[in-house]
């Protein structure tokens, strides 16, 4: 009898071995990866957030409050964690490159008007707007590495390399986000650019 029960004892780590090479694995890959480990890879700084109130369409998947996502902002905002990537994404693929290929620089400094916000859109049936799912900012100008600034009101008309910078920018904007709103798109949007990654698809650059 003692000998069989150590016999046994010494099989276990053989047994549990076998057992763990049959025990099905989750899918690898960024798929299975929750979204907020993905912020933490990429080095944006945020905290998760509580659930914004309104309820309804005023539901944000996995609401984070970003403090910057490649580049510094200058405010917080709330946005869906899938959105905090894609601005991630455009500021490390578009604005820097093009920053530093126009003006030799970075961009230290991302200056919006705001993101989550519980509001219909003015016009088009009165949908509700991207910003309502916090899949959507209103990007108001830059602050170079100098301390320039570069203002969408200001500078989006004209050939200075600024105005050609915020051009570049937004037509660049049109392949990652699904709407991109500009000044040359109504008067709404005379002061900033508009992104969202919602379900409609327009770009206004
Ligand atoms: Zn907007």
């Amino acid at each position: 009898m003692r000998s069989g029960f150590y016999a046994i004892y010494a099989l276990l780590p053989a047994l549990l071995a076998a057992c763990a090479v049959g025990v099905p694995h989750a899918p690898a890959g960024p798929e299975a990866e929750p979204c907020v480990a993905r912020l933490d890879r990429a080095g944006v700084t945020y905290a998760v957030a509580a659930m914004p109130a309104g309820g309804g369409a005023c539901t944000v998947d996995t609401p984070v409050r970003v403090e910057a996502a490649g580049i510094a902002w200058n405010q917080p905002g709330v946005v869906s964690c899938a959105f905090a990537l894609d601005l991630d994404a455009f500021a490390r693929e578009d604005v820097t490159p093009l920053a530093l290929a126009r003006f030799g620089q970075k961009v230290r400094l991302l200056r919006h008007l705001g993101t989550f916000a519980c509001r219909r859109e003015t016009g088009n049936g009165n949908r509700w707007s991207a910003h309502a799912s916090g899949r959507a900012i209103d990007i108001a100008g830059f602050e170079l590495a100098d301390g320039s600034v570069i203002t969408v009101e200001r500078d989006w008309r004209g050939a200075g390399a600024k105005s050609l910078f915020l051009q570049d920018l937004a037509r660049r904007a049109c392949r990652r986000f699904s709407v991109v709103l500009t000044p040359d798109s109504d008067r709404d949007h005379r002061d900033h650019i508009h992104l969202d990654s919602g379900p409609w698809t327009l770009c206004g650059a």
